[in-house]
């Protein structure tokens, strides 16, 4: 059975899941459709207030559903209760600003008037990862529910207990069937659904190899996509940053989430001048972190998602070690039961180098020296990704016109790549296209209809 929840703590099996039938997908996509009819046509304070709910059920349940976020993919238990406290921020955010972001936008014609008005467009699928369980359901369906949209959501196979938890949050708030709606099937049928004309846009958001899938199947049936893929974030530490600031940070970048973050520092370039200081205390701090079960309070890092994903980040450790890298810091898989991984860190990288052009989806660190802040900004770009980097400095000026030469989506000055409701998120290049969060990511999905009167 493909969709189960596995502890990776422990690599045992706790629950399986039966996928749904073709018929069943296809009555509740009926439904969906039925209830977009209906949905449309509330008003903003109706549909903020069932947003609001979800969002106060979330903080209210925060403890029992952070719990099912750690047993399923290993996040560490405050993160996951950060994640829980995160998502009803988002729910709340667009309740609160959907109608300005949505009221008519008067344009100035040379003669009479004319305005654009935002208006729903249908049922809108889905397609979200396992790292952020909670979060990327948010800042999918907030957005899109608030326009008048319906929302199939289709999660990963790994989190089938998160899906059916926020479904579950849905109807407790009083949504109606068929606005928010989990499908319980394989990646391979979400591709297949996209044909379906009921449907009428798809985010999704995973790999690269996820998304050309989506995408092409979107682009021959004329349909919208948007794209929220991989990333190999560069944090780039030049001559004049707080060394010992910078360390802090440097390790939360990469091991937050347990290193599996599409936003996780991944690269870290350092100009010649703290090069080896930098690296000195980033590999002590990277040595001494306490490693063990997520579920315990004073655990720094947990396991990887899955067996899969630990086997697939040591192989890309191994290769990238067969074509010359060098290991400063662990290299290998932990000597213990789950799905653990040493916290790493490579040097002597090139770019034939699998750990230089792959992303890499774990604790480990791939680490580079340049001249100066030219070569830093050459290196940061010399990436098939452009989601997000950071620059450290002490010069904010000068970590501003660092940020105008990096081809990403976002570029955090003296911080880790992160996110927030009312912050724009989305990458460039490999890393997708389009952008949730934020104003921005409440227009992806609607008609902007222009109203013109003569
Ligand atoms: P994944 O394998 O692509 O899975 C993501 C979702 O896509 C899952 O629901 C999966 O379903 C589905 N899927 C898989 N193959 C598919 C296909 N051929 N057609 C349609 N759907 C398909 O990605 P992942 O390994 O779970 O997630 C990690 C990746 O997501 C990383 O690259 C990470 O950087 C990226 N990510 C990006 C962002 C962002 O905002 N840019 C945020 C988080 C993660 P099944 O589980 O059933 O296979």
């Amino acid at each position: 059975m493909s969709i189960q929840t596995v502890n990776p703590y422990t690599n045992k099996v706790i629950k399986s899941f039966e996928e749904m039938t073709d018929k069943a997908v296809n009555t509740l996509i009926e439904k969906s459709e039925e209830t977009f009819k209906e949905w449309k046509e509330t008003s903003y304070i109706e549909r903020a207030k069932l947003l609001h709910k979800v969002a106060k059920l979330m903080r209210n349940k925060k403890e029992s559903l952070a719990k099912i976020i750690t047993l399923e993919m290993g996040k560490l238990i405050a993160q996951a209760e950060g994640e829980i406290l995160l998502s009803a921020d988002i729910f709340d955010y667009y309740a609160t600003n959907a109608p300005d972001f949505l009221a008519d936008k008067h344009l100035k014609p040379e003669f009479g008037s004319a305005f654009i008005r935002f208006s729903p467009i249908g049922i809108i699928l889905g397609v979200e990862p396992w790292n952020f369980p909670f979060y990327q359901v948010a800042r999918f369906a907030a957005p899109n529910i608030m326009v008048g949209n319906t929302v199939l959501v289709k999660h990963a196979s790994s989190v089938p207990q998160c899906a059916i938890a926020i479904e579950e949050l849905f109807n407790e708030a009083g949504a109606p069937a068929g606005l928010y709606t989990n499908l319980l099937i394989s990646g391979k049928r979400a591709t297949a659904l996209v044909a379906d004309q009921r449907i009428k846009g798809i985010s999704l958001t995973g790999s690269e190899e996820a998304g050309a899938s989506i995408a092409a199947e979107a682009g021959k049936n004329l349909k919208k996509s948007i794209l929220e893929l991989g990333g190999s974030d560069a944090f780039i530490i030049l001559d004049d940053a707080d060394i010992d600031k910078t360390v802090e940070w440097a390790v939360v970048g990469r091991i937050n989430n347990n290193g599996e973050s599409c936003v996780a520092s991944k690269r870290f370039i350092a100009v010649e001048a703290v090069a080896d200081e930098f690296i000195k205390k980033f590999k002590e701090k990277l040595s001494t972190l306490v490693i063990g079960d997520p579920m315990d309070s004073k655990t720094e890092l947990g396991p990887l998602s899955s067996e899969a994903a630990a086997v697939h980040i040591a192989d890309q450790v191994k290769r990238s070690v067969d074509a010359g890298a060098k290991v400063l810091l662990g290299g290998a898989r932990s000597d213990r039961e789950g799905a653990f991984m040493q916290p790493t860190i490579l040097t002597d990288l090139n770019p034939k180098i699998p750990a230089y052009y792959e992303e890499l989806f774990g604790p480990v660190a791939s680490f580079y020296r340049v001249k100066d802040e030219e070569e830093a900004i050459d290196l940061a770009n010399d990436s098939s990704f452009g989601l997000g980097c950071s620059v450290f400095t002490h010069d904010i000026e000068r970590g501003q016109r660092v940020a105008d030469k990096i081809d990403a989506g976002m570029v955090f000055i003296n911080h880790p790549t992160g996110t927030k409701a009312n912050l724009p998120f989305g990458g460039t290049k490999g890393s997708g296209y389009g952008r949730e969060l934020s104003e921005l990511g409440i227009q992806e999905f609607v008609n902007k209809k222009l109203i013109r009167v003569s």
